[in-house]
């Protein structure tokens, strides 16, 4: 017999006693509009590790709102991949107010990407799925090491900033201190 996943009602419960304080808010078509020249638009790029949550790194007001507003693109160590460009490209063409605007890359420290090796993952794919080598052999998936963290930012800006689809727009780099919750700029 199948476990029932107790989550949903955890999920329905959670949210049921979070919802009071929630207001409605801005539409699509104001957050299309808002945001001032250079800073705005702005977007992180960052992982998905549920300890490097920018909406946390980067503060909250007294009213517990995020103190920017931001769109965030998460994967797996904020790596920049051909993934991470759909999401980059699609932000580009919901921003209506410039042709400017910030992009942060923000990678962490003991990252899940450190612990890992892009063989391992294809090795535990295709154990899984042996006839889908050609995809899973296709996929670049940006591990790397502890003692490569900020080159790794480094080389991420770098190759952000030669893709001529982010012309006009700033890129900047950081570095979260997941153990102390430090967050410090890169310079490439
Ligand atoms: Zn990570």
């Amino acid at each position: 017999m199948a476990q029932t996943n107790s989550l949903p009602t955890k999920f329905l419960a959670n949210n049921e006693a979070w919802r009071p304080g929630w207001t409605n808010p801005a539409t699509m078509v104001q957050i299309r509009q808002s945001g001032t020249a250079p800073e705005g638009p702005l977007m992180i790029i960052t992982c998905m590790d549920p300890r490097c949550d920018p909406v946390q790194f980067l503060g909250t007001g007294a009213d517990g709102k995020p103190n920017t507003l931001f769109a965030s693109i998460r994967n797996p160590g904020g790596r920049i991949t051909k993934d991470t460009m759909r999401s980059v490209l699609t932000l580009r063409a919901l921003n209506t107010i410039s042709e400017g605007g910030t992009i942060a890359v923000v990678h962490h420290t003991d990252c899940g990407m450190t612990h890992l090796t892009d063989e391992y993952i294809r090795e535990k794919a295709l154990a899984r799925n042996p006839a889908d080598d050609a995809r899973i052999n296709a996929i670049e998936y940006g591990c790397f090491t502890s003692e490569d963290f900020e080159e790794t930012i480094r080389i991420d800006m770098r190759t952000l900033r030669a893709e001529s689809y982010v012309d006009g727009m700033d890129v900047l780099g950081f570095a979260f201190i997941t153990e102390t919750g430090e967050l410090k700029q890169i310079f490439a």
